[in-house]
């Protein structure tokens, strides 16, 4: 992906539900190859801001640019296949498929076989697909769940069902991941390998957009912090200037 030393811009973005704004005209500057931590009080719109990073919400104004393109105004999936991969607030895997099909259904998506190619069985099917499991596989291991690849993803516990959730949002070979509240209810265990995990994948060159709500979580792992409230910016900068600056204190403590 192309463009400057911004990955992702947002440019005035707007999202009003009815007559409420959900987002009020926010800018985020995303550095390529840094975790941005993106926090605020329940309701402030962080996850208002992923939905229209991943075009699950059109803006109502503004735009957002990933790699110098624009992108709002693209379908989720053109913006997944693009490079932009996520994870949801709430885990939503495939209960009954295995931990494996799991990142295999994400990996179907960059797929070049035809429906006829794959009702045939076609050598480009089965190289597609071949290939494709190597590759999940890989990806599991990545991200220490190799040896649980043949599990039903039900069966898992819930901190593996969040690392598996990451696991297949890799597959799509994402140049950012978004990661919506990760470490919402994991043991302290099982947020330690989650840290892990992230300094792993941003080792890989992947930028990261991190909404969390363990402070200890974004502050330690973030480069730069974006504060929001009532769906206003109302601070950005290093993790200890964001969190001694009174506007975010006032803004927990008031929320
Ligand atoms: P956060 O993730 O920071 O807790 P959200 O982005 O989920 O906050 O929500 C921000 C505000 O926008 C909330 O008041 C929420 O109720 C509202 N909101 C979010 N999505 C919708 C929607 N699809 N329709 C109406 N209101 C919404
Ligand atoms: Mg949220």
């Amino acid at each position: 992906v192309g463009g400057d030393a911004h990955l992702l811009r947002a440019k005035g973005v707007l999202m009003q539900f009815g007559g409420l704004k959900a987002l009020n005209r926010v800018d985020l500057d995303v550095v390529r190859g840094s975790v941005h931590g993106l926090i605020g009080p329940n309701g402030s719109g962080k996850s208002t801001m992923m939905n229209v990073l991943t075009g699950i919400y059109r803006p109502t104004d503004g735009a957002v640019e990933f790699g110098g393109k624009t992108i709002s105004g693209l379908t989720p999936s053109a913006i997944a296949l693009g490079g932009v991969a996520r994870t949801f607030q709430n885990v939503q895997l495939f209960g009954e498929m295995t931990a494996l099909e799991n990142v295999l259904v994400g990996l179907h998506h960059t797929f070049r076989s035809t429906v006829l190619d794959v009702m045939l069985h076609t050598p480009r099917y089965r190289r597609e697909e071949a290939q494709a499991r190597e590759r999940a596989a890989g990806i599991l291991q990545f991200v220490g769940l190799a040896s649980l690849a043949g599990e039903e993803a039900r069966n898992l516990p819930y901190g593996k069902q969040r690392v598996l959730e990451i696991g297949r949002a890799m597959g799509l070979n994402p140049a950012l991941l978004l990661l919506d509240e990760p470490a919402a209810g994991l043991t302290a265990p099982d947020i330690r390998e989650l840290v892990a995990i992230i300094r792993k994948i941003r080792e890989h060159g992947i930028t990261i957009i991190l909404i969390e709500h363990h402070m200890d979580v974004v502050m330690s792992i973030s480069d730069t912090v974006t504060v929001l409230d009532f769906g206003q910016k109302i601070a950005e900068g290093k993790p200890n200037a964001v969190q001694s600056d009174p506007k975010v204190i006032e803004a927990y403590l008031g929320g």
